[in-house]
């Protein structure tokens, strides 16, 4: 059963009536530009098939009531504030609580989600949590909520109610991507431009390697990576680390003595400059040549800004010998995904090689399947 029908099952058995409606979004992968985000820089995702569906109708009753097929229990909670609720649907009360902080008179609702986006691998299942419930919230209120705006919202439920502080990419991807394209972001204006990203009529394909990686100590990770970009900025005397361009990149090292510092400042600064090579690239129709950027980026996470671990390093290996044009982890970091550029008739020798490399060290076997670019967060 699909995604959608599941949610609007759900909804009948759990309400018994139908929903006013489904609205969708997507997981995402970040093809290039990982940490980049909170340093007003750039970002490439593209959305995922891979999807939350939120079947929704209005309620008589006030308040909101959510169920979820990945929870045993429903949730239910009126007006709140962030440390109200918690555990999972903390996502959806701090959509409501965000829609209100900015002023909008959230309509009572019944929601029943499902989902196909792999949970904490990360592809961003929070963002597709939130950007299908804000979605649907805003079309059943009738707000007038402009789309470059949303992102922003769903963030802030992330940030201030759950409490983990991430950027703006996964909301952005969930909410702005569209089918066949890559969405070029700018973090600091909110731009987008939609990159077209065909890989079949290139004859490639993305293989997304989850490498099943138990996640550990990822919020203080990602804390603590933050800071560090944050205090070598104000080093620099610059707003943010995307005010220091490649070409300055040796003077601001030389005004850095913390050698820690100065590999993490090398990695956003390099970062940036391999999105805008990148988008060159795929301006240019030459997607197979965007490999060696990939790669680099991948060499820069674990050198540099050292957030990979020895699973998702033995997949870009693997994939790269088996003959990848590139590869490289995708998402925060500390496990999750990785993903690989191939020739699309190569995409079964790849695999097999990910999963002998895996078994060869005694890793818990990888999940490997190709990726297209799907549509951004809509109603059905
Ligand atoms: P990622 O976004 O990479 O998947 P996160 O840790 O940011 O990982 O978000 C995962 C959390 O989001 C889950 O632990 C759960 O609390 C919540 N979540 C996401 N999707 C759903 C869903 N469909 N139903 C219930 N909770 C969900
Ligand atoms: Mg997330």
């Amino acid at each position: 059963m699909s995604v959608a029908s599941s949610a609007e099952a759900a909804f009948q058995k759990h309400y018994g009536s139908a929903p006013a409606g489904l609205w969708a979004a997507p997981g995402r992968v970040n093809l290039i530009g990982e940490h980049t985000d909170y340093n007003d820089g750039f970002v490439l995702p593209f959305a995922l098939p891979q999807q939350t569906v939120a079947a929704v109708a209005p309620a008589r009753e006030p308040g909101w009531t959510v169920h979820s097929d990945l929870a045993d229990e429903p949730v239910s909670f009126g007006t709140t504030a962030p440390g109200d609720i918690g555990g999972w649907a903390a996502y959806v009360a701090g959509v409501v609580w965000s829609l209100q902080q900015a002023g909008f008179d959230v309509p009572p609702a019944r929601i029943a989600l499902s989902s196909d986006v792999p949970l904490g691998s990360g592809l961003s299942s929070s963002a597709a949590l939130e950007s299908a419930v804000l979605t649907a919230l805003t079309d059943l209120g009738g707000f007038d909520l402009p789309v470059e705006k949303r992102p922003g919202l769903a963030q802030r439920a992330e940030n201030d109610y759950v409490g983990a502080p991430t950027g703006i990419l996964d909301q952005s991807a969930s909410i702005r991507c569209q089918e066949g394209k890559a969405l070029f972001l700018d973090c600091r204006s909110l731009e987008v431009e939609q990159i077209p990203f065909d890989l079949a009529a290139a004859g490639l394909a993305i293989l997304i390697i989850n490498s099943n990686a138990p996640h550990q100590h990822v919020d203080g990770e990602y804390g603590a990576r933050r800071k560090s970009c944050e205090e070598a900025a104000r080093v620099l005397g610059v707003p943010a680390l995307r005010d220091v361009p490649v070409e300055g990149l040796a003077d601001a090292l030389a005004r850095l003595d913390d050698e820690v510092m100065r590999r993490r400042v090398r990695h956003i600064v390099t970062e940036n400059q391999r999105v805008l090579d990148t988008v060159e690239l795929l301006r240019a129709d030459r997607v197979r040549d965007i490999g060696p950027l990939l790669t680099a980026s991948h060499a820069s996470m674990r050198d540099d800004f050292e957030i990979t671990v020895a699973q998702v390093d033995v997949a870009v290996e693997a994939a790269l010998a088996a003959g990848a044009y590139g590869a490289r982890m995708t998402g925060g970091g500390f496990g999750g995904c990785v993903l690989a550029l191939i020739d699309a008739d190569r995409a079964e020798e790849t695999t097999a090689a990910v999963v002998r490399a895996y078994a060869e060290k005694g890793f818990t076997a990888p999940t490997i399947w190709p990726a297209t670019a799907a549509a951004g967060a809509r109603k059905l």
